[in-house]
């Protein structure tokens, strides 16, 4: 039998069904790995050890009594430690969380354990999501497993950083402005941010709630599809929970007849290396029979700055719940009131964090808030209605996941070029799209880059069914050296 971490997660969870394996070995296998590997990386803030073994026993017991066994049964889930595991702590990589211990499951978590994944560990991230290395995680950085001198994206840095070196199979992230595509690209696998609303949001943190959306980071497209088919359900307690019915996603390596829309205008200035990865892909996708069209996307320039007042607008009324009374950590020798708020805010929130609040507050200021919130939301109804009129024209749209491939720990210091990494992702959370992040290749350096594949809202099971027909066409689907 090949080594534990080369299977897919459904092929994994096949072979416990069938009796080939025990689903004891399979979380003893993979808490080593995570031990062995997971430091250097950064990839883990905890590690549920003693939690993932007392379910795989269940699990072996349950199979040994021929009882029904759940769609994730046996298989090794990393969750995004935004996202609450009853019972365990939610750190949100902040320091103000490190002791906050969540009172319920969140929706998504809850229904990866009802499908019987055996939950791993909490993963690192950028703190309360923001950020694209996670280098602003308050504990310590996720290093890229193809290069270690590289950051894994962010802010689900510390998912795709153990997807990649497969320390676990299946991972969750979630997506404001490409917090799971990004990372996903950087680290060579695959993710998923479905149509706003289509995955709960109870018990995630809340970022920009207008733009966040969970969703799967994985090894291959199928495993994607299976997460959703998990993930996909409404939720009464997330006021904005799509009712729909929960949709299987069948795969086929054909591609039906399908129009795909390239913004070429929009791509202008594409690093050489980048453009060449992406004109490939686009190559792929004509010798499957699909029909590519040109499609004029340029209101999109303005997409990073609309995002950037509309997200922290949202994070900085998100976060005034953070006042050092109800959650986490509270300042000590506050002499009123007024100060235990102000200490625990100071002490409790990092930079990045501070930043966003401010200038999220003052956006939504009585002064401000024409000239900047109103302006930026007028912005984003252009947005979803150019991407309504170019989904006429065609079945999907096509651009790169990021302008670059991973680059180094400290090589972006500047807050603004930092910002526009997030060019290509931001769009599809403004307008509520589907959007997957597929492996296409590799920069000069040998390190991965993604393609992306969006759709128009709801059309989530066809998004996929492109990238797997795209997938099984090709083959960048690789484990890094190092980790095989
Ligand atoms: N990089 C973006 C930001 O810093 C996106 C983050 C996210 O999707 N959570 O806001």
């Amino acid at each position: 039998m090949k080594p534990l971490h080369h299977f897919a997660a459904h092929e994994l969870r096949d072979s416990f069904l069938k009796g080939e394996i025990k689903a004891v070995e399979i979380a003893s296998y993979f808490l080593k790995r995570m031990e062995d590997q997971g430091p250097a990386l950064g990839a883990f803030l905890s590690v549920l050890g003693p939690r993932a073994l007392t379910k795989a026993e269940g699990l072996d017991r349950k199979r040994a009594h021929n009882q029904p066994l759940g769609k994730l049964a046996a298989v090794p889930v990393a969750i995004k430690d935004n996202m609450h595991i009853e019972g365990e702590i939610t750190t949100c990589a902040s320091q103000f969380l490190k002791n906050y211990r969540a009172p319920f499951a969140a929706t998504a978590v809850h229904a990866l354990e009802q499908e019987d994944a055996l939950l791993m560990g909490k993963t690192n991230l950028d703190e309360f999501a923001m950020g694209s290395t996670t280098g602003n995680s308050s504990f310590f950085p996720a290093s890229n497993p193809w290069n270690l001198d590289r950051v894994a994206g962010g802010s689900s840095g510390g998912s795709s950083a153990a997807i990649g070196a497969r320390l676990s199979l299946i991972a969750t992230g979630s997506d404001t402005g490409g917090s799971i595509r990004q990372p996903a690209s950087f680290c060579g696998i695959v993710g998923f941010k479905p149509t706003y609303g289509r995955v709960s949001r109870y018990g995630l943190v809340a970022f920009g709630s207008s733009l966040d959306q969970i969703g799967p980071m994985t090894t291959c497209v199928a495993d994607a599809a299976l997460s959703m088919e998990v993930l996909g359900r409404p939720c009464s307690r997330d006021a904005t929970s799509l009712d729909l019915p929960r949709e299987s996603y069948p795969l086929s390596k054909k591609l039906g007849p399908t129009k795909i829309g390239i913004p070429w205008h929009f791509l202008e200035g594409l690093k050489p290396e980048v453009l060449a990865a992406f004109k490939e892909a686009v190559q792929v996708f004509k010798d499957l029979g699909a029909h590519i069209v040109d499609i004029d996307l340029s209101i999109l320039k303005h997409s990073i700055a609309t995002y950037y007042i509309l997200a922290t607008a949202e994070a900085s009324t998100n976060l005034a719940r953070f006042d050092g009374i109800r959650y986490g950590v509270r300042a000590p020798h506050a002499k009123n009131l007024e100060e235990i708020y102000e200490k625990s805010r100071a002490n409790g929130f990092g930079r990045e964090v501070k930043k966003r609040i401010l200038l999220g507050t003052y956006v939504l200021s009585a002064g401000y808030q024409d000239a900047f919130y109103k302006k930026a939301q007028k912005v984003r109804t252009l947005i979803i209605n150019a991407f309504e009129e170019a989904f006429a024209d065609c079945d999907a749209v096509m651009m790169p996941v990021a302008p670059t491939g991973a680059f180094g720990h400290k090589a972006i210091t500047d807050p603004v070029e930092m910002y526009l990494q997030d060019i290509f992702t931001i769009p599809a959370n403004l307008a509520g799209l589907p959007a997957v992040s597929v492996p296409c290749g590799y920069d000069g350096e040998g390190l991965p880059l993604g393609l992306q594949i969006l759709g128009p809202q709801l059309c989530d099971v066809s998004v996929l069914q492109m990238a797997y027909a795209y997938e099984q066409a090709t083959n960048w689907n690789r484990i890094p050296p190092r980790y095989k």
